[in-house]
């Protein structure tokens, strides 16, 4: 999340009354730090990652696995832990960072300081993740545990989920029928958007998920568990009003979405460009490692017959009113809008000749005076557009302290708009007074149940974004294409039952793919720096993939010549066609690089993890999850999720990271946990 600021927060209709304000002046500042940042270059490669946990209490007695919602507590405490090991630990050691989230049950953790490009470094990556995550357990209860769990199954189901027990009735911000307000984070940003979004919308948000009809499930669902006739807030109808639709599991809270955990990753790029064609090609890879690291089958004490928290998500923030859905004739809303704010991206951004126009093919609505003012400053039409269209939201959450800011060195009134609009991919602009450069940060993936999950994630996205730029590759296809591929991959079982639109030629004209399984010339070609610097480029590929003859004419192929659907497995390990896979792809370039045997194991051990994931030889979190509530000694095969399951889960998902318990289907066993690198345990006892 970003900074939060102490102030008075003001409620939708005076917070309304600014947006233009806000628009006007947020323009000014993106324009203040392009004007200062348009020609930055020579940043390193520099990334990081988040990670996002919820603390779960066991109750051993009553069989139950709650929340707790010491969320201030515990970052007060983490926080001077951190502040006393800063005192006492090497500048070497990167000491972790804590943040807050929505759920005041949701702790998120970063390395301290961005990690560098180096092998080292990259295979430092799961150590980082175990330190940060014993750290944050042993300062915890004895009772309770941080776990790396997208969804929490039980939560708005019957009983007690959370620590301390709250119930819904006073539920000011959201007025949910299932969700306590005690659930999110006190501070006065997260109720605000809650209660904003909501009046906004002119009404409460709504998520139906497909239920997973199990052999005893009741046909039709009508589901029992909802307060049909709840009668506290005025929204309380509308769930019998058809909000909420049989043989659906039913939602009414931006916590139900903004409370899920999920795993990002951030890269500095070394100048603008490089940043937006990083930016383009992971658009495409968004859907694909959304689809493997599914890992949400459960919602509400239902399982679902999705995998994935997506759509969840983005319909937990959605706060279009229904003329913007286009559910009613424009009359006070300006524009017909096609997505949320939390969505998949819509517009391309590279200048680059590839990045065809077609490409862009979907309805886009922006804000033609932001747009026309972008451009009379000189930003090019693509980038314009991409500002013009997130400035089409209203800003929803504004502190009456902080509405008139110097627009040359704040970028306040900017990252209102620009971090709430919650896209797969986010291009983020360097602050203003900061070392930090041009950024992209990739925002699909699911968090995983282990750190060596997470971390092999974390590793390959980041050597596919270094293949990327060494080689040139391109991924684009068009936007609308990715879309589907976002609705494929949510659905149940997706990597082993559906295809994906992909790109068949990912090399630049004039190279062919090496042929799969065939390792290339090895040895010949020279480290590279992690910069991706252009004059290396073509001895590179030359050395990677041979070269065939450059046709004289260059057939600009349509479109729709260019993708065609492939299965996960092909898309990871590549096809007879001559199409590399996602894998090929980094495995070509880890042999451009001077990488040590035992180094180049490690990073197997992760790619491994990958393409067993993507051929389906092993499961994916959300599959698991899934067979383990059916195989349950009281399931009654009726979609139910109790409280007994969900606690055998939670008990089973600690013990399986903590290596007690051996899941083979999931996590092949001879994938070691190494320990913490030269971090004791016990100098963090409490
Ligand atoms: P947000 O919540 O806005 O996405 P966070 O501060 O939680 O941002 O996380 C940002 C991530 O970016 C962290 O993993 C951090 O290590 C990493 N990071 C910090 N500085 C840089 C940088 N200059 N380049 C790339 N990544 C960075
Ligand atoms: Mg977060
Ligand atoms: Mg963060
Ligand atoms: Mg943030
Ligand atoms: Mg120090
Ligand atoms: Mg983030």
């Amino acid at each position: 999340m970003g900074l939060l600021y102490l102030g008075t927060p003001l409620a939708w209709e005076e917070a309304s009354k600014y947006a233009d304000h806000v628009r006007e002046h947020g323009i000014a500042q993106f324009l203040h730090i392009w004007n200062r940042v348009k020609d930055r270059h020579g940043d390193e490669l520099l990334w990081g990652d988040e990670v996002e946990y919820m603390v779960i209490v066991f109750d051993n007695e009553t069989k139950n696995a709650k929340l707790s919602l010491r969320q201030t507590e515990i970052l007060a405490q983490l926080s001077r832990i951190v502040s006393d090991l800063e005192d006492d630990t090497p500048d070497s050691v990167s000491i972790p960072t804590f943040h807050p989230e929505y759920g005041r049950y949701m702790l998120e953790s970063t390395p301290g300081s961005p990690y560098t490009g180096s092998i080292q470094d990259l295979l430092s990556v799961e150590s980082n993740m175990r330190y940060r995550r014993l750290l944050a357990r042993k300062h915890l209860k004895p009772n309770e545990v941080p776990i790396t769990f997208t969804s929490f199954p039980r939560l708005g189901a019957p009983g007690i989920f959370s620590e301390p027990y709250s119930s819904p009735e006073h539920a000011n911000s959201s007025h949910s029928l299932f969700l306590p307000e005690e659930i999110t984070n006190p501070h006065a940003r997260f109720p605000t958007l809650t209660a904003n979004i909501r009046t906004r919308r002119r009404s409460k948000v709504a998520i139906n998920l497909p239920i997973f009809i199990d052999e005893r499930t009741p046909r039709p669902f009508v589901d029992p568990t909802i307060p049909w006739h709840r009668s506290i807030y005025p929204e309380d109808v509308e769930a019998k009003d058809g909000a909420a639709l049989i043989d659906h599991i039913y939602m009414d809270a931006m916590g139900f979405g903004m409370g899920c955990c999920c795993l990002q990753l951030t890269f500095q790029s070394c100048n603008v460009d490089e940043a937006r064609r990083m930016y383009d090609a992971l658009i495409p890879v968004g859907p694909i490692m959304l689809a493997l690291t599914a890992a949400s089958p459960i919602w509400r004490g239902y399982l679902a017959d999705v995998d994935c928290r997506w759509n969840v998500i983005a319909g937990s923030v959605d706060d279009r009113t229904a003329e913007e859905r286009g559910l009613a004739p424009l009359k006070d809303s300006r524009h017909v809008i096609p997505k949320s704010r939390y969505d998949s991206v819509d517009l391309y951004l590279s200048t680059e000749w590839n990045n065809k126009p077609a490409y862009n093919d979907t309805d886009v609505p922006y804000n033609e005076e932001i747009y026309n003012r972008l451009v009379k400053n000189g930003i090019d039409e693509l980038l314009s557009k991409h500002m013009a269209h997130i400035f089409i939201r209203d800003p929803l959450v504004i502190f009456s302290e902080t509405i008139d800011q110097d627009d040359e060195t704040s970028n306040d009134h900017f990252e209102n708009l620009q971090s709430t609009n919650w896209q797969t991919l986010r291009f983020k602009p360097p602050p203003p007074n900061s070392p930090i450069g041009w950024r992209v940060e990739f925002r699909s993936m699911e968090v995983q149940l282990t750190d060596f999950e997470n971390a092999a994630f974390a590793v390959f996205v980041v050597l596919l974004s270094r293949a990327i730029l060494a080689f040139g590759l391109n991924f684009y296809i068009p936007i609308s294409k990715v879309d589907e591929n976002m609705g494929r991959a949510q659905k149940r079982d997706a990597v082993r039952t559906e295809k994906f639109i992909f790109r068949k030629n990912v090399l630049p004209p004039g190279y062919q793919s090496p042929t799969i399984n065939t390792p290339s010339s090895s040895g010949a070609c020279s480290p590279v720096d992690w910069n991706g610097v252009a004059p290396q480029k073509e001895r590179r590929m030359r050395n990677c993939f041979p070269r065939v003859a450059r046709p004289s004419v260059l057939v600009d192929n349509p479109v729709e010549d260019e993708y065609e659907e492939m299965s996960m497995e092909e898309i990871f390990t590549g096809k007879d066609s001559g199409f590399p896979g996602l894998l090929g792809l980094v495995e070509a370039y880890i042999e451009t690089l001077d990488v040590k045997p035992s180094e180049k194991q490690q990073i197997e051990k992760y790619l491994d993890l990958v393409r067993r994931r993507a051929n389906g030889s092993l499961q994916t979190p959300a599959t698991w999850i899934r067979r383990f509530v059916r195989s349950h000694p009281s399931y009654k095969f009726d979609s139910v999720v109790s409280q007994e399951m969900n606690y055998d889960l939670m008990v089973a998902v600690d013990e399986l990271e903590r290596g007690v318990l051996h899941v083979p289907e999931l996590l092949p066993e001879d994938y070691s946990r190494p320990h913490v690198n030269g971090l004791h345990e016990s100098k963090f006892e409490p």
